[in-house]
């Protein structure tokens, strides 16, 4: 599957799930995709946030003085309009045997595009992605997961 066919694919769902219908899931769309370097061991994904985004204060000499620790459901958190960019692993495209993991990977980057970070809200929204042997969560989670074990010991 190719990237935007994944971002449509997955943005689709969203739309089907009522938890997140007050967050600004239409706009998730404009967010570019790509990759992240193949040898990126750690990451499954990334969601990278504009250096200007709304939670950051800066001093009169630009400087940043203070970054923004909460995110939603706290006022003024960041958005889909604040996201630069969100990577996802080039190995999750390269075989369709990861294609159900690739887009839950993009659920997970999704949420955190909509404001959330890795707090409890967040891993119970992340815990409504409708695949449910490709549901991603805590790490304790993850290694519960025969999807990931197996992404986890692919040869490269
Ligand atoms: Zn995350």
């Amino acid at each position: 599957m190719q990237l935007p066919h994944l971002g449509r694919f997955v943005i689709d769902k969203i739309f089907k799930i009522p938890e997140l219908t007050n967050f600004e899931i239409d706009k998730l769309e404009q967010i570019p995709l790509g990759y992240l370097r193949k040898n990126n061991k750690t990451m499954l994904g990334c969601c990278r946030f504009k250096n200007n985004s709304r939670w950051i204060r800066r001093n009169k000499r630009g400087e940043i003085i203070e970054r923004g620790k909460d995110f939603w459901p706290y006022e003024n958190t960041l958005g889909p309009d604040d996201v630069r960019k969100i990577d996802i692993h080039p190995d999750l495209l390269a075989d369709p045997q990861w294609e159900r993991l690739a887009a839950s990977v993009l659920y997970h980057e999704y949420l955190h595009a909509l404001g959330f970070r890795h707090c409890p809200t967040f891993r119970a929204l992340e815990s409504l992605w409708p695949d449910k042997d490709a549901r991603l969560g805590t790490r304790k989670v993850k290694l519960n997961s025969p999807m990931y074990i197996r992404w986890l010991s692919r040869s490269k």
